[in-house]
């Protein structure tokens, strides 16, 4: 096993990991998959594990039903109080990989290793009355064949947490695909990563309500290989209703750069009167939980992680604003004028008693209620105060 191997270091995680997923772009999945580029996703997994931790305040369980080499679930038995870590995988070089990794970490006594088909590792723990706190869903491109079975699994209350790298898909370059993975079209937009998060909430919605189950968004994140979000599981048909009050369209005009959320999707642009893009049905709710958000801060200077708190409070402050935003350089571009700084932009809509605040998931964006004529007249009036 040890020949095309190499040692590395992951935060306070040594690890044995394939020799080429530090060469090559893009990790190859033989022997066994492992990306260092995940570091960011698996960090601010920590931060929301360990929050969801204290807030349940009792001992909790973890299933990463696609663990790879294991360094997701390793680091959680290592990081938070997660009293019991279970990885499976259905590659064998893998598990060999992880088994070693997790004796080397000396978290044998925490972890449980299996080496089977994702589903059929939930339906087995599932029949023997075992279900799971937080069940993590990440594999290689899209998570929607493994929904059901982890909302079947998950505990009462408990949480899901599920990647997607099929953000092409996600990002409006093939709706109809995104129809049939997450039940609703994508759009293609300057943000198309809010809609792509917005799909994976509702196809959890969907998936949920059909076992009389809601969802409660906790948390969610994108950058331009992935798009990962977090729910908490509620029970009861009431919870299934309620989550279903959230679903709704986008409606995007290509015209005037107008868009508006609505429960049934529109036709015509109600500026300009052009003919609207209508993305959905998708998740119009919200994305993000403010208070556990703040909770979440507290763990990331606990864990000394820190990096984090300043996206984290970007992420707090953005969790009551209205869907969608405005890429303010794409629009620059349009316009054909010099990009302003996206703090100047968000004192003047706020001057004009508009919501705006930055997002987590764009870093040139501004989210806020006021129409887009509105952002382009300040945008180009900030160009002529130069
Ligand atoms: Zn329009």
């Amino acid at each position: 096993m040890h020949q095309d191997m190499i040692n590395y270091k992951e935060g306070k995680t040594e690890l044995l990991i394939p020799k080429d997923s530090l060469r090559l772009d893009y990790p190859p999945k033989e022997p066994a998959f492992f990306n260092p580029k995940g570091i960011e996703s698996r960090d601010l997994s920590v931060i929301v594990y360990q929050t969801f931790s204290r807030i349940q305040s009792r001992p909790l369980t973890f299933s990463d039903i696609l663990c790879g080499i294991g360094v997701r679930g390793i680091r959680v038995a290592k990081e938070t109080e997660i009293y019991k870590v279970y990885l499976n995988d259905i590659n064998p070089n893998a598990i060999e990989i992880a088994e070693y990794n997790i004796e080397s970490n000396g978290v044998a006594d925490k972890c449980i290793l299996s080496n089977d088909d994702a589903n059929h590792f939930l339906t087995t723990n599932r029949k023997e009355g075992n279900f799971f706190d937080i069940i993590d869903v990440d594999p290689f491109g899209t998570p929607a064949p493994y929904l059901e079975d982890a909302l079947k699994t998950a505990k009462k209350d408990g949480m899901i947490s599920i990647t997607a790298t099929d953000t092409p898909v996600l990002c409006g370059l093939h709706p109809h695909v995104a129809l049939r993975k997450y039940f609703g079209l994508s759009l293609h937009t300057e943000y198309c990563h809010e809609v792509g998060i917005r799909l994976l909430y509702s196809a959890l919605a969907f998936s949920a309500a059909r076992y009389d189950k809601g969802i409660n968004p906790l948390f969610c994140h994108s950058t331009r290989h992935y798009m990962r979000v977090y729910i908490q599981v509620r029970s009861g048909a009431k919870a299934g209703d309620e989550s279903l009050r959230n679903i709704g369209y986008i409606n995007h005009c290509p015209k005037c750069n107008n868009r508006t959320n609505s429960n049934t999707p529109k036709l015509i642009c109600e500026v300009c009167g052009a003919e609207v893009k209508c993305g959905g049905p998708l998740w119009i709710g919200r994305l993000f939980d403010a208070n556990f958000i703040n909770e979440m801060i507290k763990e990331a200077e606990e864990l000394s992680l820190i990096k984090y708190k300043r996206m984290l409070n970007t992420a707090k402050e953005e969790a009551d604003g209205p869907p969608t935003y405005y890429s303010i350089s794409m629009i620059c571009d349009r316009l054909q004028i010099n990009t302003p700084s996206i703090d100047k932009v968000i004192g003047e809509l706020k001057q004009r008693n508009f919501y705006a605040s930055r997002t987590i998931l764009n870093s040139k964006a501004v989210k806020t209620n006021a129409p887009s004529e509105v952002v382009n007249d300040i945008l180009l009036n900030l160009t002529k105060e130069r």
